[in-house]
């Protein structure tokens, strides 16, 4: 007797297996710290470029270092911003 389910499988959702172990801890390039204090840079959209027509404050979450203040990398990088698709109002 086989103790597996005949028939298709329950579909499960989606899961990827991640081991912490394999990945990098990402630390303060200034600092060397590793613990990270969740915070938002506000974008001001002036008038004259904002889908509303009025000035509009965009928070961007990025992540600040917890020991000297300095953004992780890569998440507030101009030249990067760029490549980044636009940022998608909902009016
Ligand atoms: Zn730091």
């Amino acid at each position: 007797m086989s103790m597996h389910p005949k028939g298709p499988l329950p579909r499960k959702q989606q899961q990827v297996q991640v081991d912490l172990k394999q990945a990098d801890t990402i630390k303060c390039k200034e600092c060397g710290n590793y613990l990270w204090i969740q915070s938002f840079v506000l974008k001001k959209l002036s008038a004259l470029v904002s889908p509303t027509g009025q000035e509009t404050m965009i928070p961007v979450q990025v992540f600040s270092c917890g020991n000297c203040g300095k953004i992780a990398e890569g998440m507030l990088d101009e030249s990067e911003e760029e490549k980044k698709p636009d940022f998608k109002l909902d009016i």
